[in-house]
């Protein structure tokens, strides 16, 4: 592709409403443009990223035996009644009406419409196992759009769902689905975990993620390396600290702290550490309007695991100001276990502190050298939080690490809710209709693509990997204009390339050759080859791969057999 046929619009300046890397570069190189909140057009450049991530996908799913499909975005609400999700579902679900005012939504996932399918299409357990896949457009009303592609209203995935006649064909089927989604971010080139989506204590059907490793992550992911051990660290259940209380070595003090509300704002008036402070947040309850949940203040609550709590009402609701000052009297800056006349549950980690600080329940006031049993009797324990880095693995080898992910993938073994729901059985070996088993799988085919800008650039600009790369080649003739020798040679040199396979780009607009380099480096591309009249001389052209800061002068004619032996 020339470039006077291939308008780039390249940008200088970061776009100053995108916070991610991978977003900006995406802005600046011209990949996407942004049409509103959530909603990205593909332009050309993207396009080919796009296509070489769906080519990649294709061909392992289809490896698999899977096959491919397509149904439609817009699906009536009548499936979703039957599945039970038209109420569950949240206002994630875009719902709209047609002229004769019929309800459908755009689907934010197609376990409906699939299942209808394979109800009709599927009649003996002789066809089974079947995995159909299809690479579509989803919509999901986020409630916070960000990142560009990355968390998008509008998106594309890759969504397949395999019928089963028993358990165990399910697992086989997930098994081999999760082989296949290695193979596929192996061949994206990308470094990624997997990670376990829930933890069995915590409910649901098993499931695992791939994640990305990225600082821009919107996961925290706890790891063991030790064990091969990763989950999202809201998914680990926590036992009871090895830690034993220590015994007191303070007087309990009572300490004015005017509109000291915070943990960060109470660390640094008082000069004490996070961990030494427990916090006292109020949830709804079951059988009353409040319950305190203390937990130390470096650690985040786990809104899964309280509402699992008896005591606790669920879904898990944070009571608001209002709602706390009438249950307690108390501004809610200023809580605290000490004399709290409500139900009190107290995180594991918080119940090995000692001479801590907490809220007095008296506004304007907190307690300094509060010890358990000596000031307050001890709450009842539960684990009440999300895991950190420090944590020991399930197996007790060693601490858990926590890194940032990218969710790309998903993998879950969904039972029979589906098929049970809306009655999908085909004829058993004694020709009795029995209910299907179902896996479902999901890759996020544009994140995919903001994952891997995220783990591949530098200050430049993006550095594609070879396999998702829009163009494997850019060739740079410096004046071509003036020289009728370097544009012959270009030419040449484009041909052969091409000829050979190798998708090429020529920069042939009139620029500066500034210019040029600023943009082959901002959009990426894995080779450049740089043609200048001085080294023509010598049979010559400049080599420099993305990855590398060197250039090099290597002979024109072995051009095919070096950039082979340059792939990185
Ligand atoms: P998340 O937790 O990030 O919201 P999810 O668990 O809701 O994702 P799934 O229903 O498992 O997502 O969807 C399958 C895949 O689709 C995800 O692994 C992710 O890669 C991708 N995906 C989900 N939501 C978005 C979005 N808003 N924009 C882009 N990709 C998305
Ligand atoms: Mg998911």
């Amino acid at each position: 592709m020339r470039l006077t046929d291939l308008p780039i619009n390249t940008l200088k300046e970061v776009p100053s409403d995108a916070e991610a890397g991978s977003h900006q570069l995406m802005l600046r190189a011209g990949l996407i443009r942004q049409l509103a909140s959530g909603l990205y057009t593909w332009l050309p450049l993207g396009m080919r990223v796009l296509n070489k991530v769906k080519k990649i996908i294709r061909e392992e799913m289809n490896n698999a035996k899977a096959l491919e499909l397509t149904m439609p975005v817009v699906q009536p609400a009548e499936l979703w009644v039957e599945s039970g999700r038209w109420e569950e579902y949240g206002a994630e679900l875009l719902r709209l009406q047609d002229r004769h005012n019929r309800e459908y939504c755009l689907g934010p996932t197609h376990e409906e419409v699939i299942t209808d399918i394979a109800r009709h299409e599927l009649k003996s357990y002789r066809q089974l196992p079947v995995n159909y896949y299809q690479i579509q457009t989803k919509f999901r009303d986020e409630i916070r759009p960000r990142f560009g592609v990355m968390r998008a209203r509008e998106f594309v995935m890759k969504d397949a769902y395999s019928f089963h006649i028993d358990e165990n064909s399910l697992l086989e089927g997930y098994h081999l689905m999760k082989e296949v989604y290695s193979n596929i971010f192996n061949r994206l080139q990308l470094t990624y975990r997997i990670v376990q989506a829930d933890s069995g204590t915590i409910g649901g059907n098993k499931s695992e993620e791939f994640h990305v490793l990225a600082q821009s992550g919107e996961d925290a992911i706890a790891y063991s390396e030790k064990d091969g051990f990763a989950a999202n660290i809201e998914t680990i259940p926590l036992h009871p600290s090895n830690t034993k209380l220590a015994e007191p070595t303070e007087e309990l003090k009572l300490v004015e702290t005017p509109q000291v509300k915070t943990i960060k704002e109470l660390c640094s008036f008082i000069k004490v550490k996070p961990e030494q402070c427990l916090k006292t947040l109020l949830v709804q309850g079951t059988d009353t309007p409040a319950v305190a949940l203390i937990l130390r203040g470096d650690h985040e609550l786990n809104g899964v695991k309280a509402q699992n709590l008896k005591a606790v009402a669920s879904p898990l609701r944070m009571l608001n100001t209002s709602e706390a000052k009438g249950a307690t009297g108390v501004e809610t800056g200023f809580l605290g276990p000490k004399d709290l006349k409500i139900p009190v549950y107290i995180d594991y980690s918080a119940a090995v502190v000692s001479d801590f600080v907490c809220g007095a329940n008296i506004n304007d006031h907190h307690y300094t050298g509060v010890n358990w049993k000596r000031d307050l009797p001890m709450p009842e324990l539960a684990d009440l939080r999300n895991a950190v880095a420090g944590d020991p693995s399930p197996s007790g080898n060693e601490p858990l690490s926590v890194a940032k992910g990218i969710e790309v993938g998903h993998i879950f073994q969904l039972g029979q809710k589906y098929s049970q729901a809306m009655k999908a059985t085909v004829l058993d070996d004694e020709g009795k209709p029995r209910t299907m088993f179902m896996g479902c799988y999901g890759i996020g085919v544009t994140r995919v693509i903001a994952a891997s800008i995220e783990q591949n650039h530098d200050e430049k600009g993006i550095i594609w990997p070879s396999a998702i790369a829009p163009y494997d080649v850019i060739i740079i003739p410096i004046n071509m204009d003036k020289s009728y020798r370097i544009r012959e040679t270009t030419e040449e040199l484009y041909k052969k390339l091409q000829e050979s396979g190798y998708e090429t780009i020529m920069d042939d607009r009139s620029q500066r050759p500034g210019v040029k380099f600023a943009d082959a480096d901002l959009i990426g591309i894995p080779h450049r080859l740089v043609i200048a009249e001085k080294s023509l001389d010598q049979g010559q052209l400049e080599y420099k791969h993305r990855r590398s800061n060197e250039t090099e002068m290597v002979p024109i004619k072995n051009i095919i057999k070096i950039l082979k032996e340059k792939q990185l």
